[in-house]
């Protein structure tokens, strides 16, 4: 019997909220806290479940977070509020002595670079306290590190590539929407791509390199090379790995919106003044941008996200194919979230659940793939996100470009 604090009442935390219900034996008592307590008390109503309680809280703040924490007395915190709130969170859960989680790494709200650095320098911190932090417990990074991990026990001596492949194949009927925090997604699109070989990073241009894939129930997509945060963490845990890239498909009209956006400085962090405010132009154009909120009901379509990983086994090359499909209708059936929200949501819940029962725990800072990933595989399967494992034999540098 465990109490939990999910932090962020966005589409991720909406589907936190959910899953965690319906699982009373482990998560006995939910409190859902946000910047918004009205996005709260929407998401419990829906729920209809009186163990749903809610608060208001500002996740920057950590005196703010450590006096509803002790309110509250949790087990643990699930931070899906934003990656700049993270080590506010882990400040104050350390303070309190209660186990941490999150989707995202820290990003500083000045600079749009994400790196592990800033939350593996709590590693002592978090062993000296005997708690538990687990970081990346979404998709990718999540879901995916688990896939790499579970190849490397199950099908692997050696890991010699590993190659990501996001694709979400859904349709939202909107020229221009993003499927998650429209300020974090372009961030991550509009930085340079980087990928992983023999021991360094190669940086590449914003969307320099491409390739077509034919996704299994999405079809042929156009996926670009870019640097996503997995790879950071894979690089130092997988023993020997000498190269990996992650690829995320993107549609023709939301690149023909982002290149305009770029042209004209609209994705910029840097303040400029406007009419006698400083505002940020990224923000701005978040506050003209559909919210992710409210993509759900019109989406239709797959997303499609997995690993296609390359090594020898007793000496033979081994070529191996880890992916899910989910179904965004489905998902906004269930908990009224699209496909994006849904994968993320659902390995939150799950990395919860691994920590609340024994199974992920031990003091320190952690990334996925230093688990045992079979628990967490199994429980995939049983709560939404059942996973394909395959022999494959397609090569990505081979596939075309255009
Ligand atoms: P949303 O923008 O929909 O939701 C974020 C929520 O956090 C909002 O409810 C917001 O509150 C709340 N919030 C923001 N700032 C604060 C604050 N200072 N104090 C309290 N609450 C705050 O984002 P998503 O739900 O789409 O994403 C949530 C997280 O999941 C993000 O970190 C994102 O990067 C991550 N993610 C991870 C993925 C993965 O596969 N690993 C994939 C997709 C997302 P309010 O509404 O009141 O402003």
């Amino acid at each position: 019997m465990s109490r939990v604090l999910i932090i962020g009442a966005g589409g991720v935390g909406r589907v936190v909220a959910h899953k965690c219900a319906q699982l009373p034996k482990v998560f006995s008592d939910i409190w859902l806290a946000s910047r918004t307590v009205e996005k709260c008390e929407q998401i419990a109503k829906e729920i209809g479940d009186n163990r749903i309680k809610t608060a208001q809280v500002d996740a920057d703040n950590v005196p703010e977070l450590v006096a509803l924490i002790r309110q509250i007395a949790p087990e643990m915190v699930i931070n899906v509020a934003l990656p700049y709130q993270d080590l506010t969170i882990m400040d104050a859960c350390l303070e309190t002595g209660v186990d941490y989680l999150d989707t995202a790494n820290y990003e500083p709200l000045d600079e749009a670079k994400f790196e592990y650095k800033w939350q593996w320098a709590y590693q002592d911190r978090f062993k000296a306290a005997g708690l538990t932090a687990l970081l990346g417990s979404g998709f990718d990074p999540g879901v995916t590190n688990v896939f790499t991990a579970y190849a490397l026990k199950h099908h692997f001596d050696q890991i010699d590539t590993v190659d990501i492949l996001d694709c979400n194949g859904g349709d939202h009927g909107y020229a221009f929407a993003t499927n998650f925090n429209p300020e974090i997604n372009i961030r991550e699109v509009t930085a340079n791509g980087r990928y992983y070989e023999n021991g360094q990073w190669v940086e590449t241009k914003p969307m320099e390199i491409s390739r077509i894939f034919d996704f299994a129930e999405v079809g042929p997509r156009k996926m670009f090379l870019l640097y996503h945060e997995e790879m950071e963490s894979l690089a130092k845990h997988i023993p020997g790995v000498k190269r990996m890239r992650f690829w995320m498909t993107f549609g023709d009209s939301y690149l023909k919106h982002l290149e305009v956006f770029r042209n004209i400085g609209l994705d910029s962090i840097e303040p400029i003044k406007f009419q006698g405010q400083q505002i940020v132009p990224l923000q701005f154009l978040k506050a003209l941008l559909p919210d992710p909120a409210t993509l759900g009901p019109r989406t239709k379509g797959k997303t499609n996200i997995g690993c296609i990983i390359k090594g020898t086994k007793a000496g033979k090359p081994v070529s191996r194919y880890i992916y899910n499909i989910c179904d965004h209708e489905s998902c906004y059936k269930e908990t009224g979230a699209q496909g994006v929200s849904f994968t993320t949501g659902v390995p939150a819940m799950i990395g919860a659940k691994m920590m609340l029962e024994g199974k992920w725990k031990k003091p320190g800072v952690w990334n996925m793939e230093q688990f045992d990933p079979d628990p967490f595989m199994d429980d995939l399967n049983r709560y939404g996100l059942p996973w394909h494992d395959i022999e494959c034999d397609i090569d990505v540098d081979r596939l075309p470009s255009e």
